[in-house]
């Protein structure tokens, strides 16, 4: 297998670096708004939301702590089932916390809203979520998702922090896979 070339692995460009700066200095922007002079707990979801969460946090303006957890859905297929099982967990206490959960893109969102529902037992002030990436599933889950970078097709995408088979996360863009990768 030819490793050296991941341009040739690719199929479109969806969002450039560029595009993506632009966004996340707009969700920031936001965010900084909402939150005003309150602490934010960011939460990143390991390990997609590695390239989100720096770029994040750099942008903003609030206080901020920043934690991590790892989470993973249950079941074999590509599909992910609901249960979920914490992989790694906070090393934070969430009482009286304004939490920010930061992730890669939601898909169907079973994920997401278990660990919402997860997080709110803990006893924050405050959860919300904050995605880099939405697919059109996600709507069909009761979950409200206060900040979303774009909204994209169901089209399988890898970089910023995304992979295929734990590659192509450190691509700076977001894209589509070429066919010959998957087939
Ligand atoms: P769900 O929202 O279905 O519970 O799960 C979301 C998770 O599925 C994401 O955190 C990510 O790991 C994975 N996922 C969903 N769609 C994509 C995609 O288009 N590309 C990649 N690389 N992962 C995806
Ligand atoms: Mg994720
Ligand atoms: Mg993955």
């Amino acid at each position: 297998m030819e490793t050296s070339d991941v341009q040739a692995d690719l199929k479109h460009v969806l969002y450039t670096k560029e595009q993506i700066q632009q966004r996340v200095a707009e969700l920031a922007a936001e965010i900084d708004k909402d939150y005003e002079g309150r602490e934010v707990l960011l939460v990143g979801v390991l390990k997609g939301a590695v390239m989100i969460m720096a770029d994040l946090a750099r942008a903003l303006r609030s206080h901020l702590k920043m934690d991590w957890m790892a989470v993973s859905s249950y079941g074999s297929g590509t599909q992910s089932s609901g249960v979920v099982r914490i992989l790694k967990d906070l090393e934070t206490d969430l009482m009286g916390k304004h939490v920010l959960i930061v992730e890669d893109i939601i898909d169907s969102g079973l994920t997401l809203s278990w660990l919402k529902t997860n997080l709110i037992s803990r006893g924050p002030a405050s959860v919300e979520i904050c995605t880099l990436l939405r697919k059109p599933a996600a709507a069909k889950v009761d979950i409200d998702v206060k900040y979303v970078g774009y909204d994209i097709p169901n089209e399988f995408v890898v970089g910023y922090g995304l992979d295929f088979a734990e590659k192509y996360r450190n691509l700076d863009f977001v894209g589509t896979l070429a066919p010959h990768v998957y087939e």
